[in-house]
């Protein structure tokens, strides 16, 4: 089944202790999109400047993903610049310029109004709104947010949390927007909030993630050397929802299932600067990290088991 993403398409300024890149292809559209087309067809809403540039329209568009959503709007694509600390799970936003997301108000296409997955990916409350209200039956509704949303537009964000299946957030975000400062207790607070099934995202630490009566976690794909964290949180929303849109079914199996999937294609992005890793990556590669995955986590695995 195929997702429907909404979100930002940007030109990202990074910098890291292990280097930087300047005007590079990002935003939480871009990663989201970039990660879940390995497992389902997956269309964009989105609005770029006359400024994008076309190698990064062919770019989604040799990799089969439907951009007849983005939209090139007059003035420039949306702006970000972030540096990271040392320990590479902080970082200050230099510069924000929404640019033409300022007032994008896109109208979908008929057969993105018929979408069964929808992810509400890292944009105004009132963009992610606007677009929810034009799809016609939803099956699983996700969104992510961010703190810059939380505290611009709470009003708007609390409203959108009714109406979704799935939020996804970091562990700052998550004590944010609940006012709890234990993460459990944050997860069950964003719960009662509106969405059946709330993941937060804890960086090297991993995902935790919290179901109607249930709690699972799982750690980061341990790494000799992290390059760039930036869009790990989106590119793991794309693995984890293209795993749902797959098999079409959302039980709790499925879900802790789709999770693992998330942070493995999230391990990769982290290896290299903005999208360069998952730009390259192959399915052979997801399939051999997924196994290695379930051997770092499992105590019994058949590979030691007869030693
Ligand atoms: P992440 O590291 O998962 O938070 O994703 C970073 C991406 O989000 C970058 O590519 C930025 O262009 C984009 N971004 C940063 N701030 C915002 C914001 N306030 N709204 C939408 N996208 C943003």
């Amino acid at each position: 089944m195929s997702i429907v993403v909404v979100g930002s398409v940007a030109y990202d300024t990074i910098e890291t202790e292990r280097g930087g890149v300047t005007d590079a292809l990002g935003g939480s559209a871009a990663y989201f999109a970039l990660a879940a087309r390995f497992f389902a067809p997956v269309s964009m809403v989105a609005a770029v400047g006359t400024d994008f540039r076309a190698a990064d329209d062919r770019l989604f568009a040799e990799r089969s993903i439907d951009v007849r959503g983005l939209e090139r709007c007059d003035g420039a694509t949306m702006r970000w610049h972030g540096r990271y600390h040392e320990d590479m799970n902080r970082r200050d936003t230099l510069n924000l310029s929404l640019n033409v997301f300022a007032d994008f108000a896109p109208t979908l296409l008929p057969d993105q109004q018929r979408a069964d997955y929808v992810f509400l990916g890292n944009i105004s409350p009132e963009l992610q709104e606007r677009v929810l209200g034009q799809i016609i039956k939803p099956k699983v509704v996700a969104a992510d947010t961010m703190n810059h949303w939380i505290e611009g537009d709470r009003p708007g964000l609390v409203r959108l949390l009714s109406r979704i299946d799935i939020l996804t957030l970091n562990d700052e975000e998550a004590r944010m927007l609940s006012g709890e400062h234990n993460l459990v207790r944050a997860g069950r607070a964003i719960q009662k909030m509106g969405p059946g099934t709330v993941l937060v995202k804890r960086g090297e630490y991993g995902v935790l993630q919290f179901g109607r009566d249930s709690m699972f976690a799982v750690p980061a794909y341990p790494l000799e050397e992290v390059a760039d964290p930036t869009g790990a949180g989106d590119t793991f929303a794309g693995g984890f929802m293209g795993y749902l849109a797959r098999h079409g079914r959302m039980d709790e199996v499925m879900l802790r299932t789709a999770v693992v999937y998330g942070s493995v294609l999230a391990s990769f992005v982290v290896e290299r600067f903005a999208l360069e890793r998952l730009i390259g990556l192959s399915w052979e590669e997801i399939d051999q990290r997924y196994r290695a995955f379930i051997e770092l986590t499992d105590s019994r695995h058949p590979r030691w088991m007869s030693q």
